[in-house]
């Protein structure tokens, strides 16, 4: 039999594309080297608690086409995310703001915030943001940079802050409000019963082929399928034949608690350099703590964070891109293009650090121009 697609990689991107493409009439087989669909937004249920087992993801978004489309597979709760900084014991409101500003100066009012910033970053003469470090400080001062971002940043790329680049630290916001909530997103929240079910609900009546290593049968699944669309890492495709791009990857340390409450927050980040872990998840807080009936969990899963810098055989999970990787990146991105019938697509495909609602909307639209 011949499909008309096979989508290599059964994330978010994989996971769309096929739903709407099947929807459209199309043939189309998925296939994954994992033994479960969902790529990193996989969550696997431990005593009730849906674990994020690649990581945690908190779906956030303005896009409103994006929201209805995954709300067709999902109900979604209200969770918000507010991460707490633990500075060596010391607890800060994430993102920077008002109540972050009150802990670290005593400051009470927006104008006193702001001149506390303003006199900080005076002291650091900024002519144009040209990396993280002038980026950060030139948003919130140096102290913040000092508590807040410098250590967590090195533990998390492994670089120093002098050497990444500002956009990464221009995914969180400054406010001048008391306002705790991490994303400037219109809609948020937690799909129900676990990504897992979500990514089960879009893949209905598809063919998924699971277990299955695309790269090493590759001629063998070309064969079956006019085109392909190809989720995994760009120079994985291409055997690293120009080299291969850095990524960032995680290991996770997770453990069952005979407790219900280990930290009281989903996510608590630990900023100082010392810590070897960059944060700990409480999952069961992505759900309030509750289990489908309403009630209180006895039991808390939590996992540690440890950033480490990708090596082959490792999982990807963040593209570092610095000049040099985007450099590289771009070589293998012109070799793409001349592949006529792959879509890359993505973050590893593509290199991109998107987030969720970015890689949906990127395959909403390689979608709309196949149907
Ligand atoms: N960051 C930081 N301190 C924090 C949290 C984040 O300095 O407590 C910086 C860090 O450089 C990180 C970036 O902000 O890589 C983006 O953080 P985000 O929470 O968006 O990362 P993700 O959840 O994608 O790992």
């Amino acid at each position: 039999m011949r499909f008309d697609y096979l989508v290599v990689g059964s994330g978010l991107y994989g996971a769309t594309f096929a739903n709407l493409v099947h929807a459209a009439g199309k043939s189309v087989l998925v296939v994954d080297k994992r033994p479960h669909v969902g790529g990193n937004v996989y969550t696997e249920r431990v005593k009730g608690i849906n674990v994020h087992k690649y990581g945690s993801h908190i779906f956030h978004t303005n896009n409103k086409v994006v929201w209805d489309y995954v709300n067709r597979f999902a109900t979604f709760n209200r969770f918000t995310n507010s991460p707490v900084a633990n500075y060596k014991g010391e607890i800060y409101s994430l993102p920077f703001n008002m109540y972050t500003f009150n802990r670290m100066w005593g400051v009470t009012t927006p104008e006193e915030a702001v001149a506390k910033i303003d006199e900080q970053r005076k002291a650091f003469v900024i002519t144009g943001p040209k990396n993280l470090e002038e980026q950060a400080i030139s948003l919130v001062g140096t102290d913040i940079y000092e508590k807040l971002i410098k250590g967590y940043t090195e533990k998390q790329w492994g670089r120093d802050c002098k050497d990444l680049p500002a956009f990464i630290i221009k995914r969180l916001p400054v406010r001048l409000t008391f306002d705790n909530n991490y994303f400037n997103a219109l809609y948020q929240g937690i799909p129900v019963g676990g990504y897992t079910k979500m990514v089960e609900q879009m893949l209905e009546g598809i063919d998924v082929r699971l277990d299955v290593d695309y790269l090493e049968h590759k001629s063998e699944f070309d064969a079956l399928a006019e085109k392909v669309v190809y989720t995994a890492p760009i120079d994985a495709y291409f055997g690293y034949k120009l080299g291969y791009l850095e990524y960032r990857s995680v290991r996770f340390e997770t453990e069952l608690l005979d407790k219900p409450n280990f930290q009281g927050n989903a996510v608590v980040n630990y900023t100082d350099r010392e810590t070897p872990w960059t944060r700990i998840i409480e999952h069961k807080w992505f759900e309030f703590g509750k289990d489908e009936q309403g009630n209180d969990l006895p039991k808390t899963v939590i996992s540690r964070e440890y950033s480490s810098e990708w090596k082959p055989g490792d999982e990807p999970y963040y593209p570092v891109n610095d000049d040099k990787n985007e450099g590289l990146y771009a070589k293998y991105k012109k070799l793409a293009e001349q592949e006529k019938n792959v879509i890359f697509g993505g973050r590893l495909a593509e290199y991109k650090y998107y987030d969720m609602d970015q890689v949906i909307a990127a395959s909403l639209d390689a979608v709309s121009q196949q149907i």
